[in-house]
């Protein structure tokens, strides 16, 4: 990792309102005036805008968007749109995305190539099942899904999030040992994909302020992407200052 900036995404999901976000971020502001740490957050598209509008260091984005540019798409947001209100990355191929609603690997790959044509930041979410890493698949189901999203493209761009399922919302974090082996290896196949490029690698799933600083330990583990703790602005700040002390 790079010791001193290291990259924290907080993933709101499907909560807060715009009124919860504000007292967020002053709370937030307030604990955390700056850091050297680069700190993302992917908010309720409802509530991008506003976080924007307040932010100060951090920097905003979108948990999920549309694969097509423009169209008949009732209830779907597109990233021009998402561009179009500042937003400077997209979350995509987060695993309750690919199981709950349907984003496959061409969808995850068609999201990516909107993320990249206007202009925004892509963060990828790979990871293996409980089942897929028992039957000894995880480096293939990796493989899969990095090959597949980045088919034929070559982002100069991208951050890559290491979020293996059974760790994301169940409090099972993977030890700094497993997380460090599998950003090891995905860092590997890049290389052979692309050759030398720099792909921050985070690490996700469970994260909390008392398993940050072990997992900022690893040089392999680049920062992380954080759900539930992300939601309580003085964990999030905990997180952030364990990965930057
Ligand atoms: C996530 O939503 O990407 C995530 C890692 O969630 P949690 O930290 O709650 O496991």
């Amino acid at each position: 990792m790079d010791q001193k900036n290291p990259i924290i995404v907080a993933n709101w999901k499907m909560y807060k309102t715009d009124l919860d976000a504000k007292v967020y971020l002053q709370e937030f502001f307030e604990l955390l005036p700056k850091t050297s740490a680069r700190v993302l957050i992917a908010p309720p598209f409802t509530t991008i805008r506003d976080v924007v509008k307040s932010r100060q260091y951090i920097e905003v984005g979108a948990q999920n968007v549309h694969e097509e540019s423009v169209g008949a798409f009732t209830g779907e947001i597109s990233a021009m749109m998402l561009r179009s209100i500042s937003a400077s990355f997209v979350i995509c191929g987060h695993s309750e995305r690919r199981r709950l609603f349907n984003d496959t690997e061409e969808r995850v790959h068609l999201k990516l190539k909107q993320i990249l044509l206007n202009g925004l930041l892509p963060i990828l979410c790979v990871g293996e099942t409980v089942s897929e890493r028992e039957a000894g698949q995880t480096e293939k189901v990796l493989t899969r899904q990095i090959e597949s999203a980045l088919f034929r493209l070559r982002p100069s761009n991208l951050i890559l999030a290491y979020e293996p399922v059974w760790a994301i919302g169940t409090g099972k974090t993977a030890t700094p040992e497993m997380a460090a082996d599998v950003h090891g290896f995905c860092r590997d196949l890049l290389k052979k994909l692309w050759g030398d490029v720099k792909v921050p690698i985070l690490y996700g799933g469970s994260v909390t302020p008392e398993t940050a600083t072990a997992l900022a330990a690893k040089p392999e583990i680049d920062g992380a992407l954080v759900g539930g703790a992300s939601l309580d602005a003085a964990k999030f700040v905990q997180i952030i200052k364990g990965f930057t002390s």
